[in-house]
């Protein structure tokens, strides 16, 4: 059984416990310094780099206001995600449209917004972008390899081969656009740190054909997100990330010919802020001669735990009784909702003090990112996530 203090110091612990108080869940509770402390880590880690926050992650216009106070740059999925943003009064050119799949009057919207910077990763995209934002900066996304070890992969559905990202960043010179960069994302909740350095050597190999065989210079690398967050178990400190990925920069391109770094975090920086919390509604057994117990809480994959899909991402479940339990047992951990996808963890060894009670309140830690933006509006009638944001 995990102890808070191996999460929390008792300060920062007790904003999250005081804003719970008196509140019925299910709600999530955001702590903004947690955010801005990843924030200000990451720039220190890698201070010559450009930061997008990967807004999809925690897209909510405190999570906003603050990372354009502290400086930050944004990557958005969509039109909507552009809007926030942009009523967040954050300038257009520091926003990059880093879906690779929209609609072309989407991308029309964008380019009156102000958007000069775009993803793509196909030929019909591309040609929607130089016919609907002339002129504008791209970047191509390439496959990489990284799923294996990636808690929650996303590279097969976006991106093309190296060879393709040439041919399109040629056709986007070819276009009148810019042939700005590449761009790639290893899988979000990345345990490796090696996959970056296999990436940055195939884009390594697109700049030098393009400058070789075309003239062309590109002048920026996307690395996108992946950085973990600190789950059940330990990862890597992303310092460990930075200094791998700086110094093969580094060794390829040389200090003086360096391109522009472009880093699109989304988890590490969003997910320690967040506490879900929920209460145990049922807790039952399947037989009577059953040694797993069934906890039923009032979250689910449907109020913001759909990353426990597959059981992908491991959530460190917490309740106060394990401070002092020492009986633990096996449990499944399943939502609310009627829909028997609605378990998230049966298969992983969860287990919880045997002094549980109905009505005990259950924390899902790290749970800043991911989260909320995923909570379905009206499934079997339970609201839209709530989120209280402390500082
Ligand atoms: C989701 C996403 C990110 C953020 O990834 P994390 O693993 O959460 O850091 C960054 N870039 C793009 C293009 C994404 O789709």
């Amino acid at each position: 059984m995990i102890k808070i203090d191996q999460y929390f110091d008792p300060a920062s612990w007790q904003k999250f416990t005081q804003a719970a108080e008196g509140r019925e869940t299910p709600f999530l509770v955001v702590d903004l310094s947690r955010i801005k402390s990843k924030y200000n880590e990451m720039v220190g880690l890698f201070p010559e780099a450009k930061i997008h926050y990967a807004m999809k992650a925690s897209p909510a216009v405190e999570v906003i206001n603050l990372l354009a106070e502290l400086g930050s740059n944004f990557d958005c999925a969509s039109i909507y995600e552009l809007d926030r943003v942009l009523d967040c009064a954050v300038d257009a050119n520091r926003i990059s449209y880093g879906n690779t799949i929209k609609k072309a009057q989407h991308v029309k919207y964008a380019y009156e917004k102000g958007v000069r910077l775009y993803a793509t990763d196909s030929e019909a995209d591309l040609k929607n972008i130089a016919t609907y934002a002339p002129g504008s900066n791209v970047f191509v996304r390439i496959l990489v390899e990284g799923s294996d070890t990636a808690e929650w992969p996303l590279s097969r559905k976006f991106g093309c081969d190296p060879a393709m990202a040439t041919n399109l960043l040629i056709q986007a010179r070819d276009l009148g656009l810019v042939p700005y960069g590449v761009s790639f994302h290893v899988g979000s909740q990345q345990k490796s740190v090696a996959v970056w350095n296999d990436a940055l050597m195939t884009v390594k190999n697109i700049f030098e054909q393009l400058l070789n065989e075309q003239g062309i210079k590109l002048q920026m690398i996307n690395l996108g997100g992946g950085f973990p967050a600190r789950y059940l178990s330990q990862v890597n400190p992303i310092k460990e990330y930075a200094e791998a990925v700086k110094q093969y920069l580094v060794d390829s391109y040389g200090v003086d010919d360096m391109p522009e770094i472009i880093l699109e975090p989304g988890r590490s920086l969003a997910a320690s802020s967040g506490v879900l919390v929920s209460e145990v509604v049922l807790i039952s057994r399947k037989s009577h001669d059953d040694t797993t117990r069934w906890v039923y809480t009032d979250v689910g994959l449907f109020q913001g735990l759909i990353e426990t899909l597959g059981e992908a991402i491991k959530y460190p479940v917490y309740t106060p009784k394990m401070e002092t339990s020492t009986n633990a047992g096996r449990v499944v951990l399943a939502g609310p909702t009627c829909d028997s996808a609605d378990i998230m963890y049966e298969e992983t060894d969860y287990q919880l003090p045997e002094e549980l009670e109905i009505g005990d309140k259950i924390f899902w830690l790290a749970t800043g990112a991911y989260t909320n933006s995923y909570s379905s509006i009206e499934f079997n009638g339970f609201p839209p996530l709530e989120v209280v944001y402390v500082d």
